[in-house]
């Protein structure tokens, strides 16, 4: 349930709130709304005596919420949340573009795509390190010194460093380089991942499962958001369905879907769910027509000889075009654009 704080309720009436939760062994997460403060209560909510919180000063009304998800409902922050990572900020109404290659390969490699990725508004360079690949014998990232690449590259341009960790046991380490932590697809359901990625306090965005449903993914957002770590982004990048020309099936009605379902900003990869460089772009448009608050993309210096994902990575030059279409598309949807662009 949540618990709506009367208008002008003082600090006292909000921590008697609090107190009489806690002292049910209730755990109180409070939002600070632009028009209102909203208590989310996790925990068994039966200790409560009946009438025992309505009865206090500060409570405006109490609404249960259905859904597993509490904290990750809409209901807990109806205006939306939008969060800074150092100066970029996210989910407000300039979009996010991250781009960046798939893996990782050498400095060169990645400072000839960061190099291009200023001028066309990006703020977020992404690039795999710890590679969660289908076979163990192909390749599996840089690790460590994929991250250090990533953070020489992105300070030199005044970028963010966003990378996929696959195990608990790296965040700390990656927590000096990194300044997103993505969670892959394939690690959407590792629970003890998502609790540590909550710990930790560093912003993530949180890709969904090849096959979860929109309320599973909630509930994974929802782990995090349990640790106190209300930092997230959702990251649709195309379902398991029975279509195989192209890699996953984007959905993109995931995001009206979970623009009502969810205050979290939400970011599209068109890149893992086309497979395919041509389709990038078309869904790329079609993402920021729904309503996505970014996008996350896939670019290579030499796509051809890629180490991993080859096929669907972009070049420089393509993912320029890509850009300066999306930056129509924006304005169509009265989002605005990067000012860093140079076009
Ligand atoms: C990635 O973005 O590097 C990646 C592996 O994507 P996904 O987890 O969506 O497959
Ligand atoms: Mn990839």
């Amino acid at each position: 349930m949540i618990i709506v704080v009367k208008p002008g309720a003082n600090e006292a009436q909000v921590n008697e709130i609090i107190d009489v939760l806690e002292k049910n062994e209730l755990q109180a997460h409070v939002s600070d709304g632009a028009e209102r403060k909203i208590i989310g209560v996790i925990g068994d909510k039966s200790r409560l005596t009946p009438g025992s919180l309505e009865v206090l000063a500060g409570v405006e009304k109490i609404v249960p919420i259905m859904e597993s998800y509490k904290l990750a409902s809409r209901q807990f922050r109806p205006e939306g949340t939008s969060f800074n990572v150092k100066d970029v900020t996210i989910g407000g109404n300039e979009l996010v573009m991250m781009a960046g290659p798939c893996a990782v390969e050498s400095e060169e490699q990645v400072e000839a795509v960061a190099s291009k990725m200023v001028a066309c508004g990006v703020k977020v360079l992404r690039g795999g390190a710890y590679k969660p690949r289908t076979s163990p014998y192909a390749f599996q990232g840089l690790e460590k010194e994929g991250l250090k690449i990533l953070r020489r590259v992105a300070d030199r341009y005044g970028l963010l460093v966003i990378s996929e960790i696959t195990s608990e046991n790296d965040i700390e380490y990656a927590s000096n380089y990194l300044d997103i932590i993505q969670i892959g697809a394939r690690n959407a359901q590792n629970f003890r991942l998502l609790s540590a990625v909550g710990k930790s306090g560093i912003p993530c965005m949180l890709k969904r499962g090849i096959a979860e449903t929109i309320d599973e993914w909630l509930g994974s957002a929802e782990y995090i958001m349990s640790e106190g770590n209300y930092h997230i982004m959702m990251c649709e990048r195309g379902i398991r369905t029975f279509e195989t020309a192209t890699r996953s099936t984007l959905d993109i009605s995931a995001v009206p879907v979970l623009k009502g379902k969810t205050h979290l900003p939400i970011i599209v990869d068109p890149s893992h769910a086309a497979g395919k460089a041509q389709y990038v772009e078309p869904l790329a448009l079609a993402a920021i027509a729904a309503g996505a608050d970014g996008l996350i993309i896939e670019v290579h210096p030499d796509p051809k000889h890629a180490r991993s994902d080859a096929a669907q990575q972009l070049t420089p030059d393509a993912y320029r075009e890509l850009a300066e279409r999306v930056k129509d598309m924006a304005a169509i949807v009265k989002r605005s654009y990067p000012k860093t662009a140079q076009f």
